[in-house]
């Protein structure tokens, strides 16, 4: 028989009640035991829902306070002797690394282990961080075997889940001032997994997950041979350990099928289908004779239904191959990337939320396609039905075949995507429009969001009070932002922002084709959840989205205005996007309604435009070759479209909130924008240099000063970096600005550090 699987569940709960205990617990208003008490609560709720949907094989070890590479940092034992100085209980050193512990009185001041992003998800993993000699230590009571046992308990047989010894080194770095690489480690941590598979084992599990996602990279030669000393350690185990379900996800493994090769003696190969079906042929082809196929055709990344009839012939495809013993079906991923349930929705369109499944939906999705291929279509033919016909309705909606829209796609020209002439007329007719000094100084966009404009935001949502209130508060907000900017005597101006609440969601909320969620919760990090917005449809712009606030304030300021808007990647990027057109006509709809803005803008008498990409380089597709140039290509065109609109002395801004620019950078350059802002100031100067080895002619803001961080930097800091950065950039090209918005940041320091920032600028202009 198929059997039903799923990778992962999301750890929150249904209200994000891991988040509230967590938080309650650092702020010292829940008791370590409560806390430990809530997880057991939830972890056992979720169980109970992937048993009462009749899921066959249920994860566990996909828990975690904060992050499951960190869970494995702590089994291992790869623990920075930093944190091992002041005796914390397990717990407390595990949030140590996790987000670092100031205590002051206790003489206790360590900073987090290093977070990046999970693959090309908006998730962020722990990097585990190893010494030169580094000893690794089973910890006493492994919490996959706590876990298992927990699970058993309730009356649970789970397949825990584990990260593979050869991810999480590749995964991991050297710690600093240490040169170790990771991967030679392996041979001194594989006696772990073998020690940790036996207690699994002697626990009663039969079998376990072990995640190998590395393996959707292009791999280095070391990385990819690592696996065969690895898995043929752990298979010769045999019966002394569970069978193993090597798991793969967010692309395909076909480039790397040699190493299939080698992991043949495994029980199963878990594949991503959704995003790569086409590998299942060449999949199956390198299973092993008896090998098990899990089919993830059940998508973890995204909120859309499934579509049952294409993943009941992709799992079918694979059963007259292999039988039906030798496959399972299962999601994608793990589910930690969905929110938790539909079911909390109560304010969604009809007609948008039955074509959502987030997790507690998902996972009866795959218990549906399995019941399907077992039993045949008529057992579940009701859900089958409703499947089809919700299918249906979406290709047919309204919503997603906006004639207009598809319209203006088809004539959107080549002409379209290019400014009226080259960089060097441009900037003269800019410089006689905006008669700027000598290292122009400016901000990213938002001023500090304070709680007054919270309150009042909170309240107009609410309704209590008119549009009008709320309108003349912001006003006053972009009055006094720009008063306080005319006394630190900086050269282009913003509004501040404060009418935003997202740079994202403030857009959605302004664009037809967008639909929000009340309670779509998604971890990004440690307790830190995001409501991403959805694209349901077609995009389009039914009327001007920032030109009032900004237009108001060019018109009671004395400098040149900054109007801010977010670019059509970053839109993108942070919603979740529609899966039944390719993202880069969603990314073209979205540049056109922005192209609009752009225009309009300028009308209004706004000469300076900043489109923002933070999320351009995170999109970057995962290998390099011709899925990364074409992404490339159409996320550069998007930007191009919507800024190209403008006149030739019309300056077009765009921001990054990073400077490592060095894999992609002609694709920087083909941006074409007038003025980009960087953040650089915790990066190496260094990184500059590339702009000087590819001749980049247009203007670059390094950002001069860090602003995630209160701390005040001098004026004597920022001259020094700003003599670094004049190593590489001409003083013609140099823009003198902060490393990203202020909107995290309270006014006292932000007035302070821009008051440095402009003298330092100042000290500059009047150097001969
Ligand atoms: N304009 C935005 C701001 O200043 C940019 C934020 C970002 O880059 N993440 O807040
Ligand atoms: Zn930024």
């Amino acid at each position: 028989m198929v059997q039903s699987s799923i990778l992962g569940f999301p750890r929150m709960g249904a209200n994000r009640e891991l988040k509230k205990a967590t938080e309650a617990y650092w702020a010292d208003k829940l008791s370590q035991e409560d806390l430990l008490k809530e997880g057991k609560r939830l972890r056992a709720e979720h169980w109970k829902i992937q048993k009462d949907a009749g899921i066959d094989i249920i994860p566990s070890n996909d828990f975690a306070y904060y992050d499951h590479v960190l869970d494995h940092i702590q089994l291992f034992g790869v623990i920075p002797e930093r944190y091992n100085k002041n005796n914390l209980a397990p717990i407390d050193q595990y949030f140590a690394m996790g987000r670092g512990l100031q205590k002051p009185d206790q003489g206790i001041d360590v900073p987090a282990l290093e977070m990046v992003k999970w693959f090309d998800s908006n998730y962020h993993y722990v990097k585990p961080t190893l010494q030169d000699n580094q000893v690794f230590k089973l910890s006493e009571s492994p919490k996959p075997v706590v876990e298992f046992k927990e699970a058993k308990e309730a009356g649970i047989t789970t397949r825990p889940v584990l990260l593979g010894p050869v991810s999480f080194l590749a995964l991991g770095k050297a710690d600093r001032g240490q040169s170790i690489d990771p991967i030679t480690a392996l041979d001194k941590l594989l006696p772990l997994y073998e020690d940790l598979l036996k207690q699994l084992k002697a626990a009663g599990a039969e079998h376990v997950q072990i995640d190998e996602p590395i393996l959707v990279f292009d791999l280095e030669e070391k990385v990819k041979d690592a696996f065969k000393p690895a898995y043929e350690k752990i298979g010769a185990l045999g019966d002394a350990a569970p069978k193993i379900t090597l798991a793969t996800y967010f692309g395909d493994i076909v480039h790397n099928k040699d190493v299939l090769k080698n992991l043949q003696g495994l029980h199963a190969i878990h594949v991503d289908l959704v995003r790569n079906p086409e590998q299942l042929e060449e999949v199956i082809g390198a299973l092993g004779p008896q090998q098990t196929l899990s089919a993830g055709v059940v998508d973890g990344r995204n909120i859309w239904k499934v579509n049952m009839q294409k993943a009941i012939e992709a799992v079918e495809t694979a059963v007259q191959k292999l039988g039906k013993d030798r496959v399972i079906v299962a999601t994608s991923s793990s589910l930690l990337h969905t929110p938790h349930s539909l079911d909390a929705e109560k304010k969604l369109d009809a007609e948008v939320i039955d074509w959502f499944s987030f997790a507690v939906q998902k996972v009866s999705e795959v218990a549906i396609i399995a019941k399907a291929v077992n039993e045949g279509p008529a057992a579940v033919r009701e859900q089958l039905d409703a499947n089809a016909k919700s299918q249906k309705a979406r290709a047919e909606s309204k919503r997603t075949n906006v004639a207009e829209v598809k319209d203006r796609q088809q004539k959107v020209t080549e002409q379209m995507h290019n400014r009226k002439d080259p960089f060097p007329t441009r900037i003269a007719e800019q410089e006689k429009r905006l008669n700027l000094p000598k290292f122009p100084t400016t901000t990213i966009g938002s001023f500090p969001q304070t709680k007054e404009i919270r309150i009042q935001r909170n309240k107009f949502v609410k309704g209590e009070i008119t549009a009008e209130e709320y309108e003349k508060f912001i006003e006053k907000e972009i009055q006094d932002v720009i008063k306080i900017q005319e006394e630190l005597d900086l050269d282009v101006f913003v509004h501040g922002e404060p009418e935003r609440n997202d740079m994202v969601q403030y857009f959605g909320e302004r664009l037809d084709g967008y639909a929000f969620t009340q309670n779509g919760w998604v971890q990004s990090y440690g307790s830190r959840c995001v409501r991403p917005p959805i694209v349901v449809g077609d995009i389009s712009r039914p009327a001007p989205m920032t030109v009032k606030e900004s237009k108001y304030a060019a018109s009671i300021s004395k400098r040149p205005m900054k109007g801010m808007l977010t670019g059509p990647i970053t839109c993108l990027r942070w919603s979740f996007p529609r899966n039944d057109v390719h993202q880069s006509i969603q990314a073209q709809q979205l540049a056109l309604a922005l192209r609009d803005e752009v225009v309009d803008l300028e009308k209004a008498g706004v000469y300076v435009i900043q489109v923002d990409e933070p999320a351009l380089r995170e999109g970057l597709p995962l290998r390099a070759g011709k899925e990364r140039t074409d992404y490339l290509k159409w996320a550069v065109d998007s930007f191009r479209l919507a800024t190209a609109g403008v006149e030739n002395g019309t300056q077009i801004h765009s921001h990054f909130c990073y400077s490592e620019f060095q894999d992609f950078f002609y694709a920087i350059a083909a941006l074409d924008a007038d003025v980009l802002s960087i953040e650089n100031s915790k990066s190496d100067a260094k990184l500059l240099k590339v702009f000087v080895d590819e001749a980049y002619p247009r203007h670059i803001g390094p950002g001069v000063y860090d602003i995630h961080s209160p701390r005040v930097p001098s004026e004597q800091e920022i001259k020094d970096r700003i003599a670094e950065m004049l190593q590489y950039l001409k003083p013609e090209q140099l823009w003198i600005d902060p490393d990203c918005g202020l909107k995290t940041r309270g006014w006292k320091e932000t007035k302070a550090a821009l008051t440095n920032m402009v003298n330092a600028a100042k000290y500059f202009r009047e150097q001969k």
